[in-house]
């Protein structure tokens, strides 16, 4: 079954998806499943995988149980561990790839460098940076938020003449053994790494700007007796993941409903740092001066061991400077180094390109943001951006359980929509201007009011004006009741046989 592309255009793909993460290939079984071919991925490495695939850093591993961080169309009785680790979780969405036939819908090597929405033909026109041309009806991006490095603007840091990566482009070959390391950051990705490094080094030099709050990590293996029983009764691993789901999701009492319950937390956490922690000096500089909640929950049971270490130096002054060959703080001090990891981080805020997504009347994507900040329709659709969807876009992030669960209720909205499009003959949907921003007024309402505006830190979930375009503040079940059923009547629609539109 194909769409019919209009215009005289023959061989045009209907389905266009940027990028092979879990909503590039979510999204591709859906269809699949649902009889339709004519789709292409887009992907700009050589294998699939999206973040699982970048980020290779020594000790990487999910921070949501993989029972339920995992789609719920291919339950993986075989995960080893509670909390997978990314060589795992990688081999699961290669698995995925592998069984659902999506490796011939991909194109490898494809970076999009610009997509064009052609009104006359209702087409999206792609293009890559080797030049090679695509066009569909619907483009939907998998890009995912944590695919592009924030690199700090630090000054001299260029010219460092020692080894330099970040955490998301670990460079392997490079043998940390008894070198002398300074990590900035101290997010996501460095508790979970710095651990399996300082056994290695001479030195390390932690560069602290905010400290995180850390829970213990549950984590166990799984025992091979658990695996024979999810393989054998899948029914005991359904159970499990809802179990799971249903225990994370009453966290967002906590966030969004009565913030006062986070305090029970913070105490875990603190007890948590006390127990892990015997220097008074230390723990002061590793306590949080905010809620809990209010940037990212951390787990890990080794990294506050490993920061007592003697060779350890958790460093709070701000860095100013970096020389060829050593980190600078604010106070003046150089310590030389023969290494500078960066965790930090992802440019999470632009979550797409700038000037690579243009839709009615040539207008960049980020010229209608620039105005009033990133923002969609249910995360998903912007008005005067017809058949465009964001798998993972703006509010749909989550802080309490997993990010599969979003994606999988976008994958239905948008497999809605396509069939809807296909049933009604339609060639073009375009969100109304006031529903979106409806939407958004009402959902910036409710999460100015949560523990992430209100928590008393900066984060990477709010913008340079402090509006929050990251997190869903609310249940999830709520967002998937949303996004169950494509509203055309939300939608300016354009008939397949018409260039007038509805
Ligand atoms: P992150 O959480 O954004 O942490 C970045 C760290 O770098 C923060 O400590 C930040 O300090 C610091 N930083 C940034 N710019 C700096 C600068 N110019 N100078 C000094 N310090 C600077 O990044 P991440 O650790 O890579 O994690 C990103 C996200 O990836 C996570 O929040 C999470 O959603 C995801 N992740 C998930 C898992 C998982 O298990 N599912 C694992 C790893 C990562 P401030 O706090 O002061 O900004």
């Amino acid at each position: 079954m194909a769409f019919d592309a209009g215009g005289g255009e023959s061989g045009a793909m209907s389905v266009l998806i940027i990028g092979s993460g879990f909503s590039g290939l979510g999204l591709a079984v859906r269809l699949k499943q649902a009889g339709i071919e004519d789709f292409e991925i887009l992907e700009r490495a050589d294998s699939v995988g999206g973040t699982w695939r970048d980020n290779r850093y020594p000790g990487c591993a999910c921070d949501v149980q993989s029972h339920l961080y995992s789609f719920s169309f291919e339950q993986n009785p075989e995960w080893t561990r509670m909390f997978a680790q990314q060589p795992e979780i990688e081999r699961y969405l290669q698995g995925v790839a592998d069984k659902y036939g999506l490796l011939g819908h991909t194109r490898f090597g494809a970076n999009v460098v610009a997509a064009r929405y052609d009104e006359t033909h209702a087409l999206w026109r792609v293009e890559t940076a080797d030049g090679r041309r695509f066009s569909g009806r619907v483009l939907v991006s998998g890009m995912g938020a944590l695919s592009n490095p924030s690199i700090p603007k630090i000054p001299g840091l260029a010219d460092f003449k020692g080894k330099l990566f970040h955490s998301a482009q670990w460079d392997h070959d490079y043998e940390l053994a008894g070198k002398r390391v300074a990590v900035i950051g101290t997010g996501a990705s460095a508790i979970q790494f710095v651990p399996q490094i300082v056994p290695k080094l001479a030195h390390l030099d932690l560069y602290q700007r905010t400290p995180p709050w850390i829970m213990p990590k549950p984590d166990r293996a799984i025992s091979d007796g658990e695996r024979r029983l999810f393989r054998v009764l899948p029914f005991t691993q359904k159970l499990m993941r809802a179990g799971l789901y249903a225990m994370l999701e009453t966290r967002v009492l906590g966030f969004v409903v009565n913030p006062a319950l986070m305090r029970l937390v913070q105490r875990t956490a603190e007890r948590h740092l006390r127990r892990q922690v015997p220097d008074p000096a230390l723990r002061a500089r590793l306590t949080p001066s905010y809620t809990i909640g209010c940037k990212r929950v951390l787990i890990s049971d080794d990294y506050f061991p490993a920061l007592t270490q003697k060779h350890v130096d958790v460093i709070s002054d701000q860095v100013t400077e970096v020389r060829a060959d050593a980190v600078v703080t604010a106070d003046g001090t150089a310590r030389e180094v023969d290494a500078i990891i960066l965790g930090t981080g992802f440019t999470v805020q632009d979550p797409i390109p700038r000037g690579a997504i243009f839709g009615r009347g040539a207008r960049d994507l980020w010229d209608r943001w620039n105005e009033k900040g990133v923002e969609a329709y249910l995360g998903a659709s912007v008005h005067g951006f017809p058949n465009f969807f964001m798998l993972m876009g703006p509010n749909t992030g989550l802080g309490h359980t997993s990010q599969v669960f979003m994606i999988e209720s976008h994958i239905a909205y948008v497999m809605d929509c396509i069939r809807q499009m296909r049933a009604k003959q339609l060639r073009a949907v375009d969100v109304r201007a006031e529903v979106q921003q409806q939407f958004n007024d009402k959902l910036q309402n409710s999460v100015n009011a949560a523990i992430w505006n209100q928590g008393g830190c900066k984060s990477w979930y709010l913008d340079a004006r402090g509006r929050n375009t990251t997190i869903w503040p609310g249940f999830t079940f709520v967002f998937r009741g949303k996004t169950r059923r494509f509203r055309l009547a939300d939608y300016a629609l354009e008939k397949t046989t018409s260039a007038a539109r509805a």
